[in-house]
Protein backbone atom coordinates (compact mmCIF):
# COMPACT_ATOMS: atom_id res chain seq x y z
CA UNK A 1 0.00 0.00 0.00
CA UNK A 2 1.56 3.52 -0.87
CA UNK A 3 -0.82 5.64 1.30
CA UNK A 4 -3.66 4.86 3.50
CA UNK A 5 -5.76 7.86 1.97
CA UNK A 6 -5.86 9.75 -1.02
CA UNK A 7 -8.11 13.02 -1.35
CA UNK A 8 -8.60 14.49 -4.87
CA UNK A 9 -8.57 18.03 -4.71
CA UNK A 10 -6.73 20.69 -2.29
CA UNK A 11 -9.63 23.51 -1.76
CA UNK A 12 -10.70 24.49 1.13
CA UNK A 13 -13.06 21.08 2.04
CA UNK A 14 -10.54 18.86 0.93
CA UNK A 15 -7.22 20.22 2.76
CA UNK A 16 -9.73 20.30 6.15
CA UNK A 17 -10.67 16.34 5.54
CA UNK A 18 -6.75 15.71 4.94
CA UNK A 19 -5.83 17.54 7.62
CA UNK A 20 -9.02 15.73 10.61
CA UNK A 21 -8.11 12.50 8.76
CA UNK A 22 -4.26 13.00 9.05
CA UNK A 23 -5.13 13.70 12.99
CA UNK A 24 -6.70 10.50 12.97
CA UNK A 25 -3.71 8.64 11.89
CA UNK A 26 -3.83 8.30 8.37
CA UNK A 27 -1.40 8.97 6.53
CA UNK A 28 -2.80 11.00 3.40
CA UNK A 29 -1.75 12.33 0.07
CA UNK A 30 -3.91 14.80 -1.62
CA UNK A 31 -3.79 15.41 -5.66
CA UNK A 32 -4.41 18.86 -7.01
CA UNK A 33 -4.28 19.87 -10.51
CA UNK A 34 -3.31 23.09 -10.30
CA UNK A 35 -0.37 24.74 -9.30
CA UNK A 36 -1.39 25.42 -5.85
CA UNK A 37 -4.01 24.84 -3.29
CA UNK A 38 -7.71 26.36 -3.56
CA UNK A 39 -7.74 27.76 -7.30
CA UNK A 40 -11.06 27.42 -7.90
CA UNK A 41 -14.07 27.71 -5.56
CA UNK A 42 -12.35 28.32 -2.42
CA UNK A 43 -10.13 31.34 -3.79
CA UNK A 44 -13.83 32.81 -5.27
CA UNK A 45 -16.33 33.38 -2.51
CA UNK A 46 -17.96 35.93 0.04
CA UNK A 47 -15.48 34.82 2.43
CA UNK A 48 -18.21 35.33 4.99
CA UNK A 49 -18.49 32.96 7.72
CA UNK A 50 -22.30 32.05 8.03
CA UNK A 51 -23.85 32.24 11.23
CA UNK A 52 -26.95 29.08 10.09
CA UNK A 53 -30.18 31.55 8.97
CA UNK A 54 -30.88 30.27 5.95
CA UNK A 55 -30.54 26.37 5.75
CA UNK A 56 -33.71 23.50 6.73
CA UNK A 57 -33.39 22.64 10.24
CA UNK A 58 -31.59 19.23 10.42
CA UNK A 59 -30.49 19.29 6.96
CA UNK A 60 -26.77 18.98 6.56
CA UNK A 61 -26.11 22.60 5.14
CA UNK A 62 -27.88 23.57 8.75
CA UNK A 63 -25.66 21.07 10.85
CA UNK A 64 -22.67 21.78 9.10
CA UNK A 65 -22.89 25.14 9.07
CA UNK A 66 -23.45 26.01 12.79
CA UNK A 67 -21.15 23.42 14.02
CA UNK A 68 -18.63 24.42 11.16
CA UNK A 69 -18.49 28.22 12.55
CA UNK A 70 -18.04 27.22 16.11
CA UNK A 71 -15.04 24.81 14.79
CA UNK A 72 -13.51 28.02 12.32
CA UNK A 73 -14.09 30.72 15.03
CA UNK A 74 -11.91 28.70 17.48
CA UNK A 75 -9.82 27.16 15.10
CA UNK A 76 -8.95 30.87 13.71
CA UNK A 77 -8.07 32.34 17.19
CA UNK A 78 -5.59 28.90 18.16
CA UNK A 79 -4.09 29.32 14.46
CA UNK A 80 -4.03 33.39 14.11
CA UNK A 81 -5.74 33.14 10.71
CA UNK A 82 -7.17 36.73 10.37
CA UNK A 83 -10.99 37.30 10.98
CA UNK A 84 -13.58 39.31 11.72
CA UNK A 85 -16.76 39.02 13.74
CA UNK A 86 -17.81 42.00 11.95
CA UNK A 87 -21.94 40.77 11.91
CA UNK A 88 -24.47 41.04 8.99
CA UNK A 89 -27.57 43.06 8.87
CA UNK A 90 -30.52 41.18 6.89
CA UNK A 91 -32.60 43.71 6.01
CA UNK A 92 -36.65 44.14 4.57
CA UNK A 93 -36.78 46.87 2.10
CA UNK A 94 -40.66 46.62 1.50
CA UNK A 95 -43.01 45.71 4.28
CA UNK A 96 -43.68 42.72 2.37
CA UNK A 97 -40.27 41.40 2.99
CA UNK A 98 -40.62 41.38 6.73
CA UNK A 99 -42.54 38.02 6.42
CA UNK A 100 -39.07 36.49 5.03
CA UNK A 101 -37.11 37.99 7.87
CA UNK A 102 -39.08 36.49 10.02
CA UNK A 103 -39.04 33.19 8.82
CA UNK A 104 -34.82 33.55 8.98
CA UNK A 105 -35.35 34.26 12.89
CA UNK A 106 -37.69 30.99 13.18
CA UNK A 107 -34.96 29.58 11.18
CA UNK A 108 -32.28 30.64 12.93
CA UNK A 109 -33.58 29.91 16.60
CA UNK A 110 -34.06 26.29 15.36
CA UNK A 111 -30.56 25.78 13.92
CA UNK A 112 -28.91 26.92 16.97
CA UNK A 113 -27.71 29.92 14.70
CA UNK A 114 -26.34 32.26 17.41
CA UNK A 115 -27.99 35.83 18.24
CA UNK A 116 -30.20 37.59 16.21
CA UNK A 117 -31.80 40.72 16.73
CA UNK A 118 -34.49 42.58 15.02
CA UNK A 119 -33.81 46.11 14.72
CA UNK A 120 -36.41 48.72 13.28
CA UNK A 121 -34.98 51.82 10.86
CA UNK A 122 -33.83 54.04 13.66
CA UNK A 123 -31.71 51.44 14.93
CA UNK A 124 -30.34 50.49 11.54
CA UNK A 125 -29.38 54.28 10.66
CA UNK A 126 -27.48 54.10 14.06
CA UNK A 127 -25.04 51.28 12.70
CA UNK A 128 -25.07 52.00 9.34
CA UNK A 129 -26.27 55.60 8.61
CA UNK A 130 -26.26 55.05 4.44
CA UNK A 131 -28.57 52.07 4.76
CA UNK A 132 -32.58 52.89 3.61
CA UNK A 133 -34.61 49.70 4.90
CA UNK A 134 -38.06 48.84 6.78
CA UNK A 135 -36.12 46.13 9.32
CA UNK A 136 -34.06 44.35 9.49
CA UNK A 137 -31.99 41.32 11.39
CA UNK A 138 -28.74 41.81 13.11
CA UNK A 139 -26.63 38.38 13.25
CA UNK A 140 -24.09 39.18 15.54
CA UNK A 141 -22.03 35.83 15.19
CA UNK A 142 -21.78 36.36 11.36
CA UNK A 143 -17.97 36.74 10.10
CA UNK A 144 -15.34 36.99 7.82
CA UNK A 145 -12.07 35.52 7.26
CA UNK A 146 -9.42 35.17 5.27
CA UNK A 147 -9.54 31.70 3.05
CA UNK A 148 -6.32 32.01 2.01
CA UNK A 149 -4.97 32.46 5.26
CA UNK A 150 -7.04 29.18 6.41
CA UNK A 151 -6.18 27.26 4.05
CA UNK A 152 -2.29 27.49 4.37
CA UNK A 153 -3.17 26.37 8.01
CA UNK A 154 -4.77 23.45 7.21
CA UNK A 155 -2.15 22.03 5.08
CA UNK A 156 0.48 23.14 7.32
CA UNK A 157 -1.35 20.58 10.05
CA UNK A 158 -1.75 17.80 6.73
CA UNK A 159 1.99 18.29 6.70
CA UNK A 160 2.87 18.27 9.99
CA UNK A 161 1.17 15.19 10.54
CA UNK A 162 3.18 13.66 7.69
CA UNK A 163 0.10 14.35 4.87
CA UNK A 164 1.06 15.75 1.89
CA UNK A 165 -0.28 18.36 -0.82
CA UNK A 166 0.80 16.85 -4.67
CA UNK A 167 0.63 19.59 -6.96
CA UNK A 168 -0.05 20.00 -10.66
CA UNK A 169 -1.35 15.98 -10.30
CA UNK A 170 -4.69 15.43 -11.78
CA UNK A 171 -6.54 12.87 -10.96
CA UNK A 172 -7.16 10.14 -13.69
CA UNK A 173 -9.08 7.55 -12.80
CA UNK A 174 -9.23 4.33 -9.71
CA UNK A 175 -10.20 0.91 -9.69
CA UNK A 176 -10.80 -1.45 -6.82
CA UNK A 177 -7.90 -3.93 -5.50
CA UNK A 178 -8.38 -6.48 -2.99
CA UNK A 179 -7.36 -3.96 -0.39
CA UNK A 180 -8.32 -0.51 -1.75
CA UNK A 181 -7.98 1.25 -5.17
CA UNK A 182 -5.21 1.65 -7.54
CA UNK A 183 -5.37 5.36 -8.45
CA UNK A 184 -3.98 6.71 -12.05
CA UNK A 185 -2.42 10.07 -11.73
CA UNK A 186 -3.21 12.42 -14.73
CA UNK A 187 0.99 12.69 -15.43
CA UNK A 188 3.49 11.82 -18.50
CA UNK A 189 4.63 8.24 -16.21
CA UNK A 190 0.63 7.54 -16.00
CA UNK A 191 1.71 7.27 -12.37
CA UNK A 192 -0.10 4.14 -9.91
CA UNK A 193 -0.58 4.94 -6.41
CA UNK A 194 -2.29 2.09 -4.58
CA UNK A 195 -4.44 3.40 -1.20
CA UNK A 196 -7.13 2.28 1.20
CA UNK A 197 -9.27 4.98 1.15
CA UNK A 198 -10.54 7.46 -1.40
CA UNK A 199 -12.22 10.89 -0.91
CA UNK A 200 -13.76 12.75 -3.84
CA UNK A 201 -13.92 16.56 -2.55
CA UNK A 202 -13.21 17.56 -6.47
CA UNK A 203 -15.61 20.52 -5.70
CA UNK A 204 -16.98 21.54 -9.62
CA UNK A 205 -15.68 18.09 -10.90
CA UNK A 206 -16.83 15.78 -8.21
CA UNK A 207 -19.19 14.02 -10.37
CA UNK A 208 -16.75 13.40 -13.39
CA UNK A 209 -14.49 12.06 -10.53
CA UNK A 210 -17.34 10.03 -9.53
CA UNK A 211 -17.81 8.66 -12.81
CA UNK A 212 -14.09 7.43 -13.25
CA UNK A 213 -14.05 5.59 -10.31
CA UNK A 214 -14.56 2.01 -11.59
CA UNK A 215 -16.38 -0.37 -8.81
CA UNK A 216 -18.72 -3.14 -9.12
CA UNK A 217 -22.06 -1.54 -7.20
CA UNK A 218 -24.73 0.32 -8.68
CA UNK A 219 -24.47 3.63 -7.92
CA UNK A 220 -26.40 6.88 -8.07
CA UNK A 221 -24.57 10.30 -9.12
CA UNK A 222 -26.86 13.54 -8.66
CA UNK A 223 -26.95 16.18 -11.78
CA UNK A 224 -24.71 18.93 -10.49
CA UNK A 225 -26.13 22.17 -12.08
CA UNK A 226 -23.27 25.32 -12.26
CA UNK A 227 -24.21 28.88 -11.65
CA UNK A 228 -22.10 31.44 -12.00
CA UNK A 229 -21.82 34.38 -9.75
CA UNK A 230 -20.34 38.01 -10.47
CA UNK A 231 -18.77 40.59 -7.84
CA UNK A 232 -17.63 44.26 -8.23
CA UNK A 233 -15.76 45.99 -6.16
CA UNK A 234 -16.85 49.04 -5.01
CA UNK A 235 -14.21 51.83 -5.64
CA UNK A 236 -13.62 54.51 -2.74
CA UNK A 237 -14.18 54.85 0.73
CA UNK A 238 -16.64 51.93 2.30
CA UNK A 239 -20.21 52.89 3.22
CA UNK A 240 -20.51 49.67 5.25
CA UNK A 241 -18.63 48.29 8.39
CA UNK A 242 -20.75 45.02 8.67
CA UNK A 243 -22.23 42.59 5.98
CA UNK A 244 -25.59 43.63 4.28
CA UNK A 245 -27.76 41.23 3.17
CA UNK A 246 -30.91 41.70 1.03
CA UNK A 247 -33.82 38.65 1.45
CA UNK A 248 -32.32 35.77 -0.54
CA UNK A 249 -33.76 34.53 -3.80
CA UNK A 250 -34.40 31.40 -5.02
CA UNK A 251 -30.49 30.06 -5.88
CA UNK A 252 -28.67 33.16 -4.16
CA UNK A 253 -28.52 34.97 -1.45
CA UNK A 254 -29.33 38.13 -3.30
CA UNK A 255 -26.68 40.53 -4.14
CA UNK A 256 -25.43 41.53 -0.86
CA UNK A 257 -22.37 43.55 0.87
CA UNK A 258 -19.36 41.76 1.41
CA UNK A 259 -16.32 42.70 3.21
CA UNK A 260 -12.71 41.90 2.96
CA UNK A 261 -10.56 42.37 5.92
CA UNK A 262 -9.33 45.76 4.97
CA UNK A 263 -12.57 46.92 4.74
CA UNK A 264 -13.50 47.13 1.27
CA UNK A 265 -16.66 46.63 -0.01
CA UNK A 266 -17.41 44.17 -2.65
CA UNK A 267 -21.29 43.63 -4.60
CA UNK A 268 -22.03 40.03 -5.88
CA UNK A 269 -22.94 37.56 -6.53
CA UNK A 270 -25.55 37.40 -9.18
CA UNK A 271 -26.62 34.22 -9.87
CA UNK A 272 -26.29 33.02 -14.02
CA UNK A 273 -27.10 29.51 -14.62
CA UNK A 274 -24.48 28.14 -16.94
CA UNK A 275 -22.11 25.43 -17.65
CA UNK A 276 -19.52 27.37 -18.77
CA UNK A 277 -16.38 27.03 -16.76
CA UNK A 278 -13.97 30.18 -17.02
CA UNK A 279 -13.38 32.90 -14.96
CA UNK A 280 -14.18 35.62 -17.53
CA UNK A 281 -16.37 38.48 -16.35
CA UNK A 282 -18.13 39.36 -19.70
CA UNK A 283 -20.36 41.63 -20.33
CA UNK A 284 -21.57 44.98 -17.89
CA UNK A 285 -23.86 44.31 -15.94
CA UNK A 286 -23.30 47.59 -13.54
CA UNK A 287 -26.96 48.41 -14.57
CA UNK A 288 -28.77 45.23 -12.96
CA UNK A 289 -26.40 45.54 -9.93
CA UNK A 290 -27.27 48.85 -9.35
CA UNK A 291 -30.62 48.53 -9.51
CA UNK A 292 -30.66 45.75 -6.89
CA UNK A 293 -27.93 47.63 -4.54
CA UNK A 294 -30.03 50.98 -4.91
CA UNK A 295 -33.26 49.38 -2.52
CA UNK A 296 -30.74 49.29 0.39
CA UNK A 297 -28.46 51.32 -0.93
CA UNK A 298 -30.03 54.38 -3.08
CA UNK A 299 -26.85 56.60 -2.95
CA UNK A 300 -24.64 53.90 -5.27
CA UNK A 301 -23.10 55.56 -7.82
CA UNK A 302 -22.38 52.65 -10.63
CA UNK A 303 -19.68 55.01 -11.72
CA UNK A 304 -18.03 53.46 -9.32
CA UNK A 305 -18.70 49.66 -9.41
CA UNK A 306 -15.63 47.88 -10.60
CA UNK A 307 -15.91 44.42 -12.21
CA UNK A 308 -14.02 41.82 -9.70
CA UNK A 309 -14.02 38.28 -9.76
CA UNK A 310 -16.55 35.56 -11.25
CA UNK A 311 -17.19 32.65 -9.00
CA UNK A 312 -19.07 29.15 -10.03
CA UNK A 313 -21.87 27.30 -7.56
CA UNK A 314 -21.84 23.67 -7.60
CA UNK A 315 -25.38 22.95 -6.64
CA UNK A 316 -27.61 19.86 -6.70
CA UNK A 317 -30.47 22.24 -7.25
CA UNK A 318 -31.80 22.94 -10.69
CA UNK A 319 -33.05 26.02 -11.88
CA UNK A 320 -36.56 26.88 -10.84
CA UNK A 321 -36.67 24.26 -7.98
CA UNK A 322 -35.67 24.38 -4.46
CA UNK A 323 -32.60 24.56 -2.65
CA UNK A 324 -30.80 21.37 -2.27
CA UNK A 325 -28.89 20.15 0.78
CA UNK A 326 -24.93 19.14 0.53
CA UNK A 327 -24.76 15.34 -0.19
CA UNK A 328 -21.75 13.04 1.47
CA UNK A 329 -21.70 9.90 -0.51
CA UNK A 330 -19.88 7.45 2.10
CA UNK A 331 -20.18 3.41 2.11
CA UNK A 332 -23.23 3.44 3.50
CA UNK A 333 -24.69 5.10 0.69
CA UNK A 334 -23.05 3.16 -2.01
CA UNK A 335 -21.66 0.21 -0.20
CA UNK A 336 -18.27 0.60 -1.27
CA UNK A 337 -15.95 0.30 1.60
CA UNK A 338 -13.11 3.24 2.09
CA UNK A 339 -14.99 5.52 -0.65
CA UNK A 340 -16.50 9.31 0.48
CA UNK A 341 -17.90 11.46 -2.30
CA UNK A 342 -18.69 14.77 -1.49
CA UNK A 343 -21.44 16.49 -3.74
CA UNK A 344 -22.95 19.97 -4.27
CA UNK A 345 -20.66 21.78 -2.03
CA UNK A 346 -21.99 24.79 -2.65
CA UNK A 347 -22.42 27.88 0.10
CA UNK A 348 -21.71 27.56 3.06
CA UNK A 349 -19.36 24.93 2.65
CA UNK A 350 -16.60 27.51 3.18
CA UNK A 351 -17.86 27.79 6.95
CA UNK A 352 -18.79 24.15 6.97
CA UNK A 353 -15.21 22.79 6.10
CA UNK A 354 -14.00 21.39 9.80
CA UNK A 355 -17.22 20.22 10.16
CA UNK A 356 -17.46 18.43 6.83
CA UNK A 357 -13.73 16.91 7.37
CA UNK A 358 -15.29 15.24 11.01
CA UNK A 359 -18.26 13.77 8.94
CA UNK A 360 -15.84 12.28 6.23
CA UNK A 361 -13.84 11.08 9.16
CA UNK A 362 -17.11 9.19 10.78
CA UNK A 363 -17.92 7.88 7.21
CA UNK A 364 -14.21 5.95 6.90
CA UNK A 365 -14.77 5.07 10.66
CA UNK A 366 -11.16 6.48 11.14
CA UNK A 367 -12.20 8.51 14.19
CA UNK A 368 -9.54 7.06 17.42
CA UNK A 369 -7.81 4.90 14.90
CA UNK A 370 -4.34 6.87 15.09
CA UNK A 371 -3.02 8.78 17.90
CA UNK A 372 -4.61 11.90 18.43
CA UNK A 373 -2.55 14.30 17.02
CA UNK A 374 -1.96 17.98 18.81
CA UNK A 375 -0.87 20.43 15.95
CA UNK A 376 1.41 23.22 16.98
CA UNK A 377 0.03 26.51 16.87
CA UNK A 378 2.36 29.02 15.18
CA UNK A 379 4.31 31.55 17.27
CA UNK A 380 3.18 34.98 16.47
CA UNK A 381 4.22 36.32 13.21
CA UNK A 382 5.24 33.19 12.23
CA UNK A 383 2.31 32.81 9.46
CA UNK A 384 3.94 34.52 6.33
CA UNK A 385 7.04 32.74 6.47
CA UNK A 386 5.52 29.52 7.04
CA UNK A 387 3.42 30.35 3.74
CA UNK A 388 6.61 31.34 2.55
CA UNK A 389 8.45 28.42 2.99
CA UNK A 390 5.12 26.51 1.74
CA UNK A 391 5.73 28.32 -1.54
CA UNK A 392 9.02 27.44 -2.13
CA UNK A 393 8.32 23.36 -1.02
CA UNK A 394 4.81 22.72 -2.52
CA UNK A 395 3.45 25.84 -3.87
CA UNK A 396 1.24 28.65 -2.10
CA UNK A 397 -2.37 29.19 -2.53
CA UNK A 398 -3.04 29.84 -5.98
CA UNK A 399 -2.80 33.44 -7.19
CA UNK A 400 -0.10 34.14 -4.33
CA UNK A 401 2.88 32.42 -6.04
CA UNK A 402 0.84 31.94 -9.70
CA UNK A 403 2.74 32.88 -12.31
CA UNK A 404 2.36 32.46 -16.01
CA UNK A 405 4.19 30.36 -18.49
CA UNK A 406 4.33 28.05 -21.39
CA UNK A 407 2.68 25.20 -18.72
CA UNK A 408 -1.02 25.13 -19.33
CA UNK A 409 -1.83 24.17 -15.53
CA UNK A 410 0.47 26.86 -14.65
CA UNK A 411 -1.76 29.49 -17.17
CA UNK A 412 -4.53 28.39 -15.28
CA UNK A 413 -3.45 28.86 -11.99
CA UNK A 414 -2.40 32.45 -13.14
CA UNK A 415 -5.64 33.64 -13.83
CA UNK A 416 -6.84 32.19 -10.19
CA UNK A 417 -7.47 35.62 -7.79
CA UNK A 418 -5.97 35.58 -4.28
CA UNK A 419 -8.05 36.53 -1.23
CA UNK A 420 -5.17 38.70 0.04
CA UNK A 421 -6.75 41.71 0.64
CA UNK A 422 -3.15 43.58 -0.46
CA UNK A 423 -3.62 41.58 -3.89
CA UNK A 424 -7.35 42.60 -4.12
CA UNK A 425 -7.60 46.19 -6.23
CA UNK A 426 -10.94 47.57 -5.22
CA UNK A 427 -9.75 51.23 -6.11
C1 LIG B 1 -19.83 32.82 -5.59
C2 LIG B 1 -19.64 31.98 -4.34
C3 LIG B 1 -19.70 32.57 -3.08
C4 LIG B 1 -19.56 31.79 -1.93
N1 LIG B 1 -19.54 32.41 -0.71
C5 LIG B 1 -19.39 31.66 0.40
C6 LIG B 1 -19.34 32.27 1.68
O1 LIG B 1 -19.35 33.49 1.81
N2 LIG B 1 -19.26 31.48 2.77
C7 LIG B 1 -19.23 30.12 2.68
O2 LIG B 1 -19.23 29.46 3.71
N3 LIG B 1 -19.20 29.51 1.46
C8 LIG B 1 -19.26 30.25 0.34
N4 LIG B 1 -19.23 29.66 -0.88
C9 LIG B 1 -19.02 28.22 -0.95
C10 LIG B 1 -17.54 27.83 -0.80
O3 LIG B 1 -16.70 28.71 -1.52
C11 LIG B 1 -17.37 26.40 -1.30
O4 LIG B 1 -18.31 25.57 -0.65
C12 LIG B 1 -15.98 25.84 -1.02
O5 LIG B 1 -14.98 26.72 -1.45
C13 LIG B 1 -15.86 24.50 -1.72
O6 LIG B 1 -14.57 24.00 -1.46
P1 LIG B 1 -14.13 22.64 -2.13
O7 LIG B 1 -12.82 22.29 -1.53
O8 LIG B 1 -15.25 21.65 -2.02
O9 LIG B 1 -14.05 22.95 -3.70
P2 LIG B 1 -12.92 23.71 -4.55
O10 LIG B 1 -12.37 24.88 -3.87
O11 LIG B 1 -13.50 23.93 -5.90
O12 LIG B 1 -11.76 22.63 -4.66
C14 LIG B 1 -11.87 21.48 -5.48
C15 LIG B 1 -10.48 21.20 -5.99
O13 LIG B 1 -10.50 19.94 -6.67
C16 LIG B 1 -9.55 20.03 -7.72
N5 LIG B 1 -9.83 18.98 -8.70
C17 LIG B 1 -10.98 18.77 -9.40
N6 LIG B 1 -10.83 17.70 -10.22
C18 LIG B 1 -9.57 17.23 -10.03
C19 LIG B 1 -8.83 16.16 -10.60
N7 LIG B 1 -9.34 15.33 -11.53
N8 LIG B 1 -7.54 15.97 -10.18
C20 LIG B 1 -6.98 16.78 -9.24
N9 LIG B 1 -7.65 17.82 -8.68
C21 LIG B 1 -8.93 18.04 -9.07
C22 LIG B 1 -9.78 21.42 -8.28
O14 LIG B 1 -8.68 21.86 -9.05
C23 LIG B 1 -10.00 22.23 -7.01
O15 LIG B 1 -8.82 22.84 -6.54
C24 LIG B 1 -19.36 30.40 -2.05
C25 LIG B 1 -19.28 29.80 -3.32
C26 LIG B 1 -19.41 30.59 -4.45
C27 LIG B 1 -19.30 29.95 -5.81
Amino acid sequence: MDTDTVVVGAGVVGLAIARALAAAGREVVVLERHAGIGCETSSRNSGVIHAGLYYTPGSLKAESCVRGKALLYEYCRERGIAHRRCGKLVVATTPGEIGALERYAATAAANGAGRVDWLDPPQVARLEPELRCVGALHSTTTGIVDVHELMLALQGDLESAGGQVVLRTGFARAERTGSGFRVALDDAEATQLDCREFVNSAGLDAIDVARRIEVDADVDFPAVHHARGHYYALRGRAPFARLVYPVAESAGLGTHVTLDLAGRVRFGPDVEWSPRRDYEFGRDRRAEFAAAIARYYPRIDPERLVPDFVGIRAKLQAPGLPPADFRIDGPAAHGVAGLVHLFGIESPGLTAALALAERVVRELGAAGRGPALHFRAPSPGADSSHGTDRAKSTGAPCGAAARPSADSTEQEASRCRSPTPSRWDAT
